[in-house]
């Protein structure tokens, strides 16, 4: 088989301060893959900016004029992680055969490449990177990302266990991804819908090198949320469930109501009354709220707007 030629897909955001030291260690990486003769000589590490507030772009313009092998590509403005990452998937998926997608922040095992290049010569078109261990994340981190892939699955958005954006896919499986034309995009869900033959490779996570995380809670909250209201409908079953079992309840209760009326039990209850009203107000709004969730989604996605726009590259396009 001839050699595939890589492109290392790379998001940044006001990373200014990490690049310079990991760009190298890419590199790196880069030619003792085609040095070992996995990968072909015009492979890639492709930047993606994501609308950085600090001297990012600048950083990855200087690279990409030291050496060939850096290319970059910059969004008109900050549109998150997922879109970032899918802007260069969609770059590079007809330039290359192959793609690794992966934080520029050194936290995931570089080396770990090695074993995806085997993995498709062996003939996946899909290999995830798992994290062995989390030792180096803080004890909060772990629980709360642990308690986001359990939520995942049990809502129905089918994700791999401890698999982040680090990942290999083939030009051929990105040719299909492109036909998903969703703007609300959650990768780690969509490339196993995908399908085709696919694999997992285990490292074992670093700490960030420079600079700090921009995945609070809060974001990572609203990851999963996002995650599980775009790719499941179970949230809507559920309540609807929910919605049965309470109607079943409220009947028994005015059965039993009738009944002690008519048996002449009726007290002024007015505690009861109370407590009923406000349980159903509650569960009412957050049905609603999730209800909303979807509709909102539908909003945005029969808008259909662009899911990034890139406004400058590195290279001149020719056509
Ligand atoms: N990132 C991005 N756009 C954003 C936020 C993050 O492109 O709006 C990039 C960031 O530069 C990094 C990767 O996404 O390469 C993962 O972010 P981070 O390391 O902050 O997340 P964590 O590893 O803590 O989950
Ligand atoms: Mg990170």
């Amino acid at each position: 088989m001839e050699r595939p030629c890589l492109y290392i897909v790379i998001p940044c955001y006001n990373e200014e301060q990490v690049l310079p030291i990991t760009s190298g260690m890419f590199l790196e990486k880069l030619n003792s893959l085609a040095g070992a003769g996995k990968i072909s000589e015009d492979s890639r590490i492709l930047f993606v900016n994501d609308g950085s507030k600090d001297g990012t772009w600048e950083v990855i313009r200087r690279l990409a004029e030291e050496d060939c092998h850096y290319i970059g590509i910059s969004q008109s403005r900050n549109r998150g992680h997922q879109n970032a990452v899918l802007a260069g998937l969609m770059e590079a998926k007809d330039k290359c055969d192959i793609t690794i997608s992966i934080d520029c922040d050194g936290q995931d095992d570089i080396n770990a490449m090695d074993e995806m290049t085997d993995a498709y010569l062996d003939g996946c078109q899909v290999v995830y990177g798992v994290r062995s261990r989390r030792d180096t994340d803080t004890f909060f981190k772990r629980f709360t990302a642990q308690g986001f892939y359990k939520l995942m699955n049990w809502m129905g958005a089918e994700v791999v266990y401890n698999h982040a954006d680090y990942r290999l896919v083939s030009s051929r499986v990105l040719q299909e991804l492109a036909n998903f034309k969703e703007v609300n995009i959650f990768l780690r869900g969509m490339i196993p819908l995908v399908g085709f033959k696919s694999t997992s490779v285990y490292y074992e996570r670093h700490e960030r090198i420079a600079g700090k995380s921009h995945y609070p809670l809060r974001k990572m909250l609203s990851l999963a949320f996002d995650g599980i209201t775009s790719l499941s409908v179970r949230p809507i079953r559920l309540i609807t469930g929910l919605g049965l079992v309470i109607a079943v309840l409220s009947f028994i209760g005015v059965v039993w109501a009738v009944v002690s009326d008519l048996t002449g039990q009726t007290v002024a209850g007015w505690a009861s009354t109370v407590c009923i009203v406000c349980l159903m107000g509650g569960i009412q709004l957050l049905c609603l709220g999730v209800i909303g969730e979807y509709i909102g989604k539908i909003y945005l996605e029969t808008k259909a707007r662009p899911r990034y726009i890139i406004s400058e590259r590195t290279w001149e396009e020719t056509d």
